[in-house]
This record gives structure tokens, C-alpha cells and sequence, in this order.
């Protein structure tokens, strides 16, 4: 394609025309502005919603700003999680080392405000200069006796993938370290939900009404003592799979907890994933719970969502994630209101992803892997899209060509997920389409 960096060839695919398969996974391409986040950052997102640890980003402000707040994760008690704590390292501590400055800003925040644990992000200068802040969380846990959890999240070691994979093993520190929480039979751990807009709570009231119990949820609306009891839990049920997976399989190997793939995204999605569930514990009250419970949603919600399906009917959408499961599932609940995706992107998915999100998208939708923003545009112009649902990195590309945009990322103040939350979905696509400030944008495509 003309324009596009031939290196990324193998990262670019259309349904029904080329003829190799989509390789995801690499690398980004020195040259290519990704839109994947740092190390540092992918750590950052994923740990961030634990909400009674302290998180302390040991390097410059400017690492502790740009993360600061990152999700819209709402907590339904302490919030200590949306402070932005930084140990600021200027010139003079890139000189001498900053393990003081770390250990003092330990002590000083440990001592106001009494967290359960403690997380010290290491960020790309503190890799460079070599402070060993293991050795300083390490002193600071027995000193405190609370949990100080170095992450060793530099980020030039790679992208925000890597961070998720970080963060899931100084989560794995801490499970299994607390054995007090009252635990049912029928207990499940949430992986990869961070409760936004208050997502993870409807969630909840699901499995509530199937009668399950939600031992640790990870890590929306988290908290240290369910994750330090979170080995006990039954079943692991994985949803954001791009940065829990990790953490799934070494909760199976460690304590032998089986784990399941689901998404929130969707009717069809959403009433699989309290299935799957139900199956798991293969009890036939379970199941029937589950099936009163989707069919009392979508009694109410499949008529109100007729009349955006009727407006939308036709409408041509581009898709750019982070994980692969999210934009499978978005492909699926913009066809039921009669969306067509034409341009489907992740960030972190890998081959195996790209495999299944082929298989349901239509001939000649644009599948891409690791893109950046000249590729989305020029993507946006080819298949002309009416609509692009992404991230903050995605929004200007939207309103820069004059089309609707459809924020569903870890930002976003809207809840999505669950049957509510498609219900916003519809409204917010139908809101966006048909905005009437189009007809005084000038397209330029
Ligand atoms: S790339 Fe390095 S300096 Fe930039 S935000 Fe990430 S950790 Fe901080």
C-alpha cells in the first residue's frame, strides 16, 4: 500500500483480498508512531485501580502526569489510587541515585496515609541510573510491615503489553499471602475488569443474582486483601485477556485455578459470559438463574435498542482497541444495531486474536495490528467509515476527518459493558453519527 512502511506488510490485512494472515505480537516498528503506551504505563494502568495501595511513581513528574488518574476505575470506598504520588527525581538525584529521595518519600507517604500496600513503579531514568529499588521496597515492607511491591517497569523495555505482564507478577507477590476472607463454593476472581463508570458493579449484581460470589476483583474497585486471598477462588473469569492472561495462567499453575475468556461487551457476549459461568459449576439452579436473568434483560432492552438500529442502519465503523476480545466483541454489538465494521485495530492483540476477529468480521474489512495515525487515516478515507470507536490517541484522528467517535477505552466516563451499557453504546454511536455538527465539517475524503 502506498505510503505504509513495508516492514509492517505482515501487521495490515483485508478480509477477502490478500492472502497471507495477520501476524501480531511483534514488536513496534522503529519509525512507525505506534500508539501503544510505555512499559511503564501499561503496568500503571492495570495496577492503578487497587484502591487502598499507595502507588508511587520513583522518577520525573512528568511519568507520574501522564498516568495520573489514567482510568476512570471507581472505587466504592478508599480512593487513594486517583493521587499521583511521584519521589520528582531531578538533575541532582540522576547525579548521585534517588534511593533516598524513594525511601523517604516511603516513610512520609506509608505514615500519612496508612495504605495496605504499597506499589514503586520504576520508571526509564531509574533503569538508566541503576537505583536499586528492590533492595529499598524491601526495607521499607519490614520496617512498615505492610507489602512494598517494587515494579520494575522501566519503559523503554518494550510497550504496554510488557507492563501488563509486570503487573501481573507483582500482583502474584501478593496472592496467597492472606487466607482470612469467608469464602463460598461457588467463588470466582474477576480478571481485568477496572470498573469503569462503575461497570464492574453491574457485573457484580449478575452474578450476585446467579448466586456467586465475587472473591477479588482484579483489579476494578480493588482491594489488597481480595487479592491476597484471590488463590482461593474457584474459577478465574478473564475479561481484558491483553493484560490478565498472564496472571490467569500463573494463578493455574500456582494454585491449579482453571480460567475462562469472556467479554462484557454485547448481548451476545455478555449473556455467554453468565453461561460459561453457570457451566462451570455445573449446577442446573445456576443455570437457570443465568437464563431468567438474560431473558429479563433483553426483554426490556432489545425494543428500546430497535429505533438506533433503524437510525444507524447502513452506518460504516472503524474499531482501534487495545485488546483483541474487546474488538471482537465490538464487531459483533455494532452489527446489531446495524453497524458495518469496515476497519478493525489492536494494540496488543496476537495472531491468534487476529485469526478470530477475521472470522467474524466482514469481506473487506481492514484488519491491522500495532497502527499508527497516518494508517488510520488513510484507512478511515479508503472505506470511507462514518464513525471510529477508540481512545484518547484516536479522537483527533476522528474529528480531524469529520466523522462521529465512540470513546471506549480505559478513559471513558460511560458505562459500556453489561446490558446498560450496550444500551449507552447504541445511544452514544446514534449520538455521534448524527451529531449536527458533521454538516458544517467539510470531509476530506
Ligand atoms: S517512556 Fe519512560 S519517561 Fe516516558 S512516561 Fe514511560 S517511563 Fe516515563
Amino acid at each position: 500500500m502506498a505510503g505504509f512502511l513495508k516492514d509492517r506488510e505482515k501487521q495490515i490485512f483485508t478480509k477477502g483480498g490478500n492472502s497471507q494472515s495477520l501476524v501480531g505480537g511483534k514488536p513496534s516498528l522503529a519509525g512507525s508512531v505506534s500508539q501503544r503506551a510505555c512499559v511503564f504505563c501499561g503496568s500503571r494502568v492495570v495496577l492503578y485501580p487497587i484502591a487502598d495501595a499507595l502507588h508511587l511513581v520513583h522518577g520525573p513528574i512528568g511519568c507520574a502526569s501522564y498516568t495520573w488518574d489514567i482510568r476512570g476505575a471507581m472505587s466504592s470506598g478508599p480512593e487513594l489510587h486517583r493521587s499521583s504520588f511521584s519521589t520528582d527525581l531531578r538533575e541532582k538525584h540522576v547525579i548521585f541515585g534517588g534511593e533516598k529521595q524513594l525511601y523517604q518519600a516511603l516513610h512520609e507517604l506509608i505514615d500519612k496515609y496508612h495504605p495496605k500496600a504499597a506499589f514503586v513503579y520504576s520508571t526509564c531514568i531509574v533503569g538508566v541510573i541503576g537505583d536499586d529499588v528492590q533492595s529499598v521496597c524491601k526495607r521499607v515492607a519490614k520496617e512498615k510491615d505492610i507489602p512494598v511491591i517494587a515494579v520494575m517497569a522501566e519503559g523503554f523495555q518494550g510497550s504496554k503489553k510488557d507492563g501488563y505482564k509486570i503487573a501481573c507478577d507483582a500482583m502474584a507477590s501478593l496472592i496467597g499471602t492472606d487466607n482470612s476472607k469467608e469464602i463460598s463454593t461457588m467463588s470466582i476472581n474477576i480478571l481485568g475488569d477496572f470498573n469503569l463508570a462503575g461497570e464492574l458493579w453491574m457485573l457484580t449484581e449478575y452474578y450476585k443474582r446467579m448466586g456467586i460470589q465475587i472473591l477479588a476483583s482484579i483489579t476494578g474497585d480493588g482491594r489488597v486483601k481480595d487479592i491476597q486471598n484471590a488463590h482461593r477462588a474457584s474459577l478465574n473469569v478473564v475479561q481484558c485477556s491483553g493484560s490478565m492472561m498472564h496472571l490467569a495462567k500463573t494463578m493455574q499453575e500456582q494454585y491449579g485455578i482453571p480460567f475462562m475468556k469472556v467479554s462484557y461487551f454485547g448481548i451476545e457476549d455478555m449473556s455467554d459470559a453468565l453461561y460459561e459461568v453457570a457451566k462451570f459449576f455445573k449446577s442446573e439452579e445456576t443455570m437457570d438463574r443465568a437464563r431468567d436473568l438474560v431473558k429479563d434483560e433483553l426483554t426490556t432492552l432489545l425494543p428500546t435498542l430497535e429505533p438506533y438500529k433503524v437510525a444507524l442502519q447502513g452506518k460504516k465503523a472503524a474499531i482501534y482497541v487495545g485488546g483483541a476480545f474487546k474488538a471482537i466483541s465490538l464487531v459483533k454489538a455494532l452489527r446489531l444495531i446495524g453497524v458495518k465494521t469496515v476497519i478493525a485495530g489492536t494494540q496488543t492483540g496476537n495472531t491468534e486474536d487476529y485469526k478470530l476477529l477475521e472470522a467474524i468480521c466482514d469481506d473487506g474489512c481492514i484488519l491491522v495490528d500495532d497502527s499508527n495515525p497516518v494508517e488510520l487515516s488513510e484507512f478511515v478515507k479508503q472505506t470511507g467509515a462514518d464513525l471510529f470507536i477508540g481512545g484518547v490517541k484516536e479522537r483527533p484522528i476522528a474529528y480531524k476527518l469529520g466523522i462521529g467517535f465512540c470513546d471506549h477505552n480505559h478513559e471513558r466516563k460511560l458505562a459500556l459493558a453489561g446490558y446498560e451499557g450496550m444500551l449507552n453504546f447504541a445511544k452514544e454511536v446514534y449520538e455521534t453519527v448524527s451529531s449536527p455538527v458533521w454538516q458544517f465539517v467539510k470531509r476530506s475524503f
